[in-house]
């Protein structure tokens, strides 16, 4: 298991590499734009070689993009569905720039739109952008909330997968504070062993490419995506233990996307905090 977090890239793309290897993390997870406004970043061709020439010389194995959460994949409003397009091709062509191991995707809100329509413009909107692009995959992530978020469940995550065309390029992405949050029991290595076998019968194991290991601020069910740091929330140091040591994980980038203890983000001590938790779930197999 690759494990490692969300870093910032301020001060530009190859700072990212930095900061994973502070962490002593194994893979990172980028922004490709600022996720607060839809201007794209203009990336030049000497940025995307700093950053291959540095993330070649690093301890790091995998670099994997999230799609900013101002995307709408299934949004009728014209306006919003063509900066969507805009920025998913956006982060699609960063992520074929720099060999990332996928785009991850929330594919957005349906709010009370019935939701075979909107898996279906969610999936023509995905088929351009990856003709418009190379090779890197778009990652569907499990979502939770209330406000209609596509993918909050293993049937509507396929229909996703469906809908975008089935191909090579299309996976998914699952965030153990999404499963919990939405009412997934996952908690006991039993329960989540159940859970998983859902996953590969509907969707399919194959199509699981990055996992998100965030505790959850929010009881189980709550419907409310608030992630707390690991061992700190809801699921606890035995939910992140189990969720880190379940076999069928075991080649998978598995990314912190927390809080931190100063609100600025996962850090190095987390970071030895999630390889400390993962070692004891395994001991306790
Ligand atoms: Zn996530
Ligand atoms: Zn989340």
């Amino acid at each position: 298991m690759l494990i490692g977090a969300h870093v910032s890239t301020a001060g530009g793309l190859v700072h990212a590499v930095e900061r994973g290897v502070e962490r002593d993390c194994d893979a990172i997870q980028i922004f490709h734009q600022s996720p607060r406004a839809w201007r794209p970043t203009n990336f030049t061709g000497d940025d995307y070689a700093a950053f291959n020439e540095a993330f070649a010389a690093s301890q790091l194995q995998s670099v994997v993009i999230h799609a900013v959460y101002l995307i709408n994949t299934c949004s009728p409003d014209p306006e919003i569905a063509e900066k969507s397009l805009a920025s998913l091709t956006h982060a699609l062509r960063v992520g074929d720039a720099i060999g990332a191991d996928g785009v991850v995707l929330h594919a957005g809100s349906r709010k009370k739109d019935p939701l075979e329509e909107a898996v279906a413009r969610s999936g023509a909107l995905v088929r351009e952008a990856l003709a418009e692009t190379e090779s890197c995959p778009v990652l569907f992530e499990n979502t939770a909330g209330t406000t209609g978020p596509l993918g909050r469940d293993f049937d509507e995550l396929e229909m996703l997968v469906d809908a975008a065309g089935a191909g090579e390029r299309i996976g998914i992405c699952i965030d153990c504070c999404h499963l919990f949050a939405s009412g997934f029991e996952i908690v006991e290595p039993e329960q989540l062993s159940v859970v998983v076998d859902d996953l590969d019968r509907v969707v399919g194991l194959d199509r699981l490419r990055c996992l998100h290991v965030n505790d959850s601020a929010v009881p189980m069910g709550a419907n409310r995506d608030k992630h707390a740091n690991v061992g700190e929330g809801e699921m606890g140091e035995r939910g992140i233990a189990t969720f880190l040591s379940e076999p069928r994980f075991e080649d998978l980038p598995a990314l912190l996307e927390t809080p931190g203890p100063e609100k600025k983000g996962t850090d190095a001590a987390e970071i030895a905090r999630a390889k400390a938790f993962r070692a004891e779930g395994l001991r306790a197999r």
